[in-house]
């Protein structure tokens, strides 16, 4: 595809990633959007060769802000996207928030305060932060936020289960619909979760948030709300089968993101779903 000043230029960091490739794929495809760097952890053997889907870019360890800057020179847009591990994501973001170039995260396991770490680069760049980048779990979210408030004296818990080689528990997307279920009941999570039960745990306390993770096989990611009342529940569910359906959120959110203002912003907003 050849590239013109109108053109959003992706810079992919976790280029030979699971999602990483998937992303590379979509862009091979799209229009209007692609690839102008794709960066790999130091010692990666696609590191020096060709991207995946797009032999005119090189892979290359590293990412530095005047490479950053010199994209922005040629006059297109430059957005980066992150699909690494939580060390890779808070080093790019201070990347991109040094040279001042918009950013889409995608990576998930941080804690709080890395979250935090995260979201402060949001006062010098538009930063899209989402754990999860499909249409049907923001859709879920909105739809879990709404039986959490209609259903106050539910048990409300959460499973989900994810392929066998995903390094943190619970999802990122778990407790993002944990956080939809706090916010219907007009709580905050980190006061109501509970994510493990193991022994004399004791009767369920009334108001916990109960979050699940199974791990096996090569489950893209599936997560359900339960909430369960005296003879009746209602079960939420959300099934990924494939990684393109996150892949092309993230592009969507690039594309999207690459013109706005310094700014937290979430996928509702590249969706157009209510919060
Ligand atoms: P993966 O392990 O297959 O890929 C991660 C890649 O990042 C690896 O190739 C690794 O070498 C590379 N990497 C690590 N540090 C780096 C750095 N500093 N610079 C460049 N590359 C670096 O994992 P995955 O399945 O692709 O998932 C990546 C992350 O995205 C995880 O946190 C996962 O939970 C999350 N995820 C999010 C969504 C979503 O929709 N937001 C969907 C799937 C996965």
């Amino acid at each position: 595809m050849s590239r013109s000043p109108s053109m959003t230029g992706v810079v992919m960091v976790g280029a030979s990633g699971r999602m990483g490739r998937e992303i590379l794929q979509v862009l091979s495809r799209e229009d209007g959007i692609c690839l102008v760097g794709a960066i790999v952890e130091k010692g990666d053997p696609l590191s020096g060769g060709p991207a995946p889907f797009h032999p005119d870019v090189t892979c290359r360890g590293e990412l530095t802000v005047d490479d950053l800057r010199k994209g922005l020179q040629n006059g297109m847009s430059i957005v980066g996207i992150d699909f690494t591990n939580v060390e890779g994501a808070l080093s790019t973001s201070r990347t991109f928030s040094e040279a001042g170039v918009p950013l889409v995260v995608g990576t998930t396991g941080f804690s709080p305060a890395e979250k935090e770490e995260l979201m402060s680069h949001a006062s010098r760049i538009p930063l899209l932060v989402a754990p999860n980048m499909s249409l049907g779990v923001h859709l879920l979210a909105h739809l879990v936020r709404q039986a959490a408030k209609a259903l106050p004296g539910f048990d409300a818990e959460i499973v989900e289960v994810h392929h066998q080689k995903k390094k943190d528990a619970p999802s990122g997307t778990a407790l993002f619909l944990g956080e939809a279920v706090a916010s219907g009941r007009g709580e905050n999570l980190a006061d109501r979760s509970v994510c493990s039960r193991e022994g004399i745990v004791g009767e369920r306390v009334p108001g916990t948030i109960g979050i699940v993770a199974v791990r096996g096989g090569d489950v893209v990611g599936d997560h359900t709300v339960h909430f369960l009342g005296m003879g009746e529940r209602l079960e939420l569910t959300h099934r990924a089968s494939s990684r393109e359906t996150f892949a092309r959120g993230a592009v969507e959110a690039a594309r999207w993101l690459a013109t706005k203002k310094p700014g937290a912003y979430r996928m509702e907003d590249v969706l157009g779903i209510g919060r």
